[in-house]
Parts: C-alpha cells; sequence; structure tokens
C-alpha cells in the first residue's frame, strides 16, 4: 500500500495580504499584521466583535466570512489604501497592483533642492502647499521617532513633518485622512507624540482634508495680498 507522506500544504496556511509571510496559526497571523502593518493604510479591521480581524476588503470578507450579516456597516474605511498581490510572488518580490495612492519624491526650493519622499497624494499636496506659503521657511519629513504603547507592547511613531515658521514656530504634522483619525492605535501613538512636542516646545496637530482645505485656502488669500 502506497500511503502517501503528509505535507505541509495540507495544513491550513494563512498568508500576509500584505508582506507574505506564511502562518499555520491564525492568531498568530492576525497579530503579525497587526503589529507589523499599518491599520488604514495596510489593512481595516472587521467591526464585527466576534470577528476583529485584519482584511483588505470589508465587502469582500463580509461574504466569504460573514454571508449572513445583511449588510456591511457604512460608516468607516471600507478597504486598505495599499494592495499587493501575492499571487506572483518570486523571490519574495511582491507585484504591486494598480495602487490607489500616489508615491514619489518633490524637490523642494525650501529645502535647498532636497527630494522630499511622499507616500500618498494628500503627503505630497502638503508638501506643495508648505512649499508655496511664505511663512513656511523649511521642512523635514519624519523627524524622528516617539515610543509609545499600545495593548501593553512598545512600539515607534514616526510623525510626518517638522515644519518651521519664520516667526520661530515649529509644527509636528501628522497627515491622515478624517476617516482613520479615531482608529485606537492612532490615538495611542498621537498622545505620545503631543507629550513629547509640549516638552519641546512644538505643537503638534493632524492635518485632515479639513486642514488641508484650509491651507489652500490660506495660500489663495497670500497670492492675493501679494
Ligand atoms: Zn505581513
Ligand atoms: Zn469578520
Amino acid at each position: 500500500m502506497n500511503l502517501p507522506f503528509p505535507k505541509d500544504n495540507h495544513k491550513r496556511k494563512f498568508q500576509c495580504f500584505v508582506c507574505g509571510q506564511n502562518y499555520y496559526d491564525f492568531e498568530e497571523y492576525k497579530k503579525h499584521i497587526l503589529d507589523n502593518h499599518e491599520e488604514g493604510r495596510e489593512f481595516v479591521i472587521c467591526p464585527l466583535p466576534r470577528c476583529g480581524a485584519p482584511v483588505r476588503d470589508l465587502r469582500m470578507h463580509y461574504k466569504a466570512k460573514h454571508p449572513t450579516e445583511k449588510s456591511v456597516p457604512k460608516t468607516g474605511q471600507m478597504k486598505a489604501i495599499i494592495w499587493k498581490d501575492q499571487s506572483n510572488k518570486k523571490d519574495g518580490a511582491l507585484k504591486q497592483q494598480k495602487p490607489k495612492f500616489r508615491e514619489g519624491y518633490l524637490m523642494s526650493v525650501k529645502n535647498g533642492g532636497k527630494e522630499m519622499h511622499y507616500r500618498s497624494g494628500m503627503e505630497c499636496d502638503v508638501y506643495e502647499c508648505l512649499e508655496s506659503l511664505k511663512e513656511v521657511t523649511g521642512y523635514e519629513v519624519e523627524p524622528f521617532a516617539v515610543q509609545y504603547s499600545f495593548q501593553g507592547e512598545i512600539h515607534h511613531y514616526n510623525p510626518d513633518l517638522k515644519v518651521y515658521f519664520d516667526d520661530g514656530r515649529v509644527e509636528i504634522w501628522e497627515i491622515k485622512p478624517a476617516n482613520q483619525t479615531s482608529l485606537p492605535r492612532n490615538n495611542a501613538k498621537w498622545t505620545a507624540c503631543n507629550q513629547y512636542c509640549q516638552q519641546r516646545g512644538y505643537n503638534f496637530m493632524v492635518l485632515t482634508e479639513v486642514g488641508m482645505g484650509k491651507l489652500k485656502q490660506q495660500i489663495k488669500e497670500q497670492n492675493l495680498n501679494g
């Protein structure tokens, strides 16, 4: 009789949809994503209390895992912003599929021609505003790391920008779409950062679409007044 040897691939495998790492244990898989990837940007969390799994697309997840639920909640973010394809993975390289965000570099006149890295269209827009605002003398991207604790573990957080003004004021900015501002992890990061900034005399703020609108308005007024 020819009994097949048990093969690894007969076991249920969970592959991280962000980086491709494999796990045999669902709880380990879940913890990996929560600890190593960014909520809102790389995953969203299933809002059903009995589930709470990190997923890429809530609508798809509900269809597959919770087909008896009448409807997917309509508030909050439905999909991760970054979408990577694991199907053609070779040598650890991931194929990026139609990213829904812009990434690149902006040449900064205010920073002596330095190339400033942005990871989203919103970040790029903010850099452009900073270049136009007369009261801004310079800015740094990811200027420092702040330690924060979340669910009993220590992590590090890099705020997006340090902005220098001509009156000597220094502000620390985090750029985030409004639908990601109430995530518990973000609140832990920002509370720690706010404290760090207060000790150094910096003003910390989270810039959402509303703040962006105000910045653009300020530039318009500045340009009208010469
Ligand atoms: Zn991963
Ligand atoms: Zn779920």
